[in-house]
């Protein structure tokens, strides 16, 4: 079956997953969307045989129709290599009666390498396919974790430039760190002054704006985006749900066909709708159980369909998910509509222009997959001292919040089903938080000190990606306002 995409803001659009990989976001400003989902054609027996590698071409050929068999592999092995420091590539550790689905295993130790390492590969074999001569220049928003995966993935990656906004006093130490001492002439890295939602409307402007597109095409420059509005995003993270579902009945601690839940710590609402497709595909997954911090719109959307913006932004410990826009959302109210792009962009409209939007009660029934909870700073650390203190396994802040949220889904509904819980960071990425959490006499040692201290209470080998900027040098010093962003890129592009 051959998959098309379309824009959940213009019925007429209709491309290739190339295309729409290409061009990040549609002309106009909607997300691509493919116009069904796949079915999964191999049994959950059979995927549960599979390797990593195995599963994500099963996978990921279903929605990229448009590649041929030796592209993707060749993608895929190229991304899920050594990079990772385990085979596994995404290991499930069990711990206090659920399964923590570990997707911090690759080169900067967030979850977002598992789309980012195989996204620039996606983007140069659809650049090939497509004829396009023009030079690729990536522009990314980053809560913190995009921004380094993403600058992995295309550093010195040929035919590709990246830049990547990052709020400047909104991430934490490390998070800024990794981005600051970035190698790469291709590469550029610009704190703002404003939070992450400034940070991401400035790039979705500029995708927008017709006057600056002509003026790098004049240069042979052309957009593309690697945030996870980008489907190259979307796709990849569908695996890691099959997989997991599939190491479960592998190792027998599942029945074939036994439906499980699943708990993601949510921001832009894209780790969890590749939950939502990976159901849709046939993936035996109950309940969609969707963890926020004390930015909670996505919690007050659930319980009363109502997405209210205006609010204020709060900085948190678990910053990846401090936001209050999440892009991704728009997909779901796009298929809650009945994939009808007129009624989804008036929504959208009335989103940009007021902040608010609400959807019908025949839209609500749609939801019912999901469940929407929080987790306040207090409780995020208490579950992280918990965890540690009763079992050695030691979280980080982001899926502390998840595991925080999972505790009150079970006090409501008494749900006993199998659950995945998905471990979206290293704790050693968060470390003073984790630290501090755990005993907050800690937070008068440095950070590297910090670091230390917990590969021995955790009894965990500090990962490579954090050895490495222990003594590497700031390459980027760049500041600016959201408003100078367009400037910031055109110098950084000499146009
Ligand atoms: C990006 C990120 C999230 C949020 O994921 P979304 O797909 O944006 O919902 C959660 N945790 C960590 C550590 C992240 O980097």
């Amino acid at each position: 079956m051959n998959i098309m995409y379309t824009s959940t803001r213009d019925a007429s659009v209709k491309v290739t997953a190339s295309q729409a990989i290409l061009k990040g976001l549609s002309a106009d400003g909607g997300l691509f969307v493919p116009e069904q989902v796949p079915v999964l054609d191999v049994s959950l027996k059979e995927l549960s045989a599979m390797t990593y590698q195995e599963t994500a071409y099963a996978v990921m050929k279903l929605f990229l129709t448009d590649f041929t068999e030796q592209e993707l592999k060749d993608c895929i092995s190229a991304a899920y290599d050594s990079k990772f420091d385990t085979a596994q590539i995404a290991p499930l550790v069990s711990a206090d009666g659920a399964y923590y689905l570990e997707l911090f295993h690759g080169a900067t130790i967030a979850f977002k390498d598992m789309a980012l390492s195989i996204l620039p590969h996606l983007l140069t074999a659809s650049a090939k396919k497509n004829h396009v001569d023009n030079e690729i220049v990536i522009l990314t928003a980053t809560s913190g974790d995009t921004g380094k995966a993403a600058l992995a993935g295309f550093a010195d990656v040929a035919g590709t430039k990246i830049l990547v906004f990052y709020p400047k006093n909104g991430v934490s130490p490390i998070q800024e760190k990794q981005m600051v001492t970035q190698k790469g002439a291709n590469t550029c890295v610009v704190g703002i002054h404003g939070n992450f939602d400034e940070a991401q409307t400035g790039v979705k402007q500029m995708f927008a704006d017709q006057t600056l597109e002509q003026e790098l095409a004049e240069h042979g420059y052309q957009f593309s985006s690697a945030n996870s509005i980008n489907i190259g995003r979307l796709v990849p993270q569908i695996v890691y749900y099959v997989y997991a579902y599939a190491g479960l009945l592998e190792k027998k601690e599942i029945q074939d066909g036994e439906s499980i839940n699943v708990v993601v710590p949510t921001g832009n609402f894209g780790n969890i709708l590749a939950a939502y497709y990976a159901k849709l595909m046939g993936l035996p997954i109950a309940k969609l159980i969707c963890a926020s911090n004390e930015n909670k719109v996505l919690y007050d959307f659930f319980e009363t369909g109502r997405y209210d913006k205006n609010r204020a932004f709060q900085l948190t410990s678990s910053p990846s998910m401090d936001i209050l826009i999440s892009s991704n959302l728009e997909r779901l109210i796009y298929r809650l509509a009945g994939n009808d792009a007129q009624k989804n962009a008036a929504f959208m409209k009335s989103l940009t222009e007021t902040g608010v939007y609400e959807i019908t009660d025949a839209m609500r029934e749609g939801l019912q997959d999901f469940y929407g909870n929080y987790a306040s700073e207090e409780e995020t650390a208490q579950v992280i001292k918990e965890l540690y203190e009763k079992t050695g396994y030691v979280l980080d802040t982001h899926t502390a919040v998840a595991s925080g949220v999972y505790k009150k889904y079970k006090e409501q509904t008494a749900d006993t089903a199998k659950t995945v819980i998905v471990s979206t960071a290293s704790p050693f990425k968060f470390t003073r938080s984790v630290m501090t959490a755990i005993d907050p006499s800690y937070d008068a040692k440095g950070d590297f000190e910090l670091v230390d201290e917990l590969s021995r209470i955790a009894n965990r080998k500090i990962p490579q990606a954090i050895e490495q900027i222990r003594t590497a040098e700031v390459l980027h010093h760049t500041e600016c306002d959201a408003p100078q962003m367009p400037e910031v890129v055109k110098r950084f592009l000499n146009v």
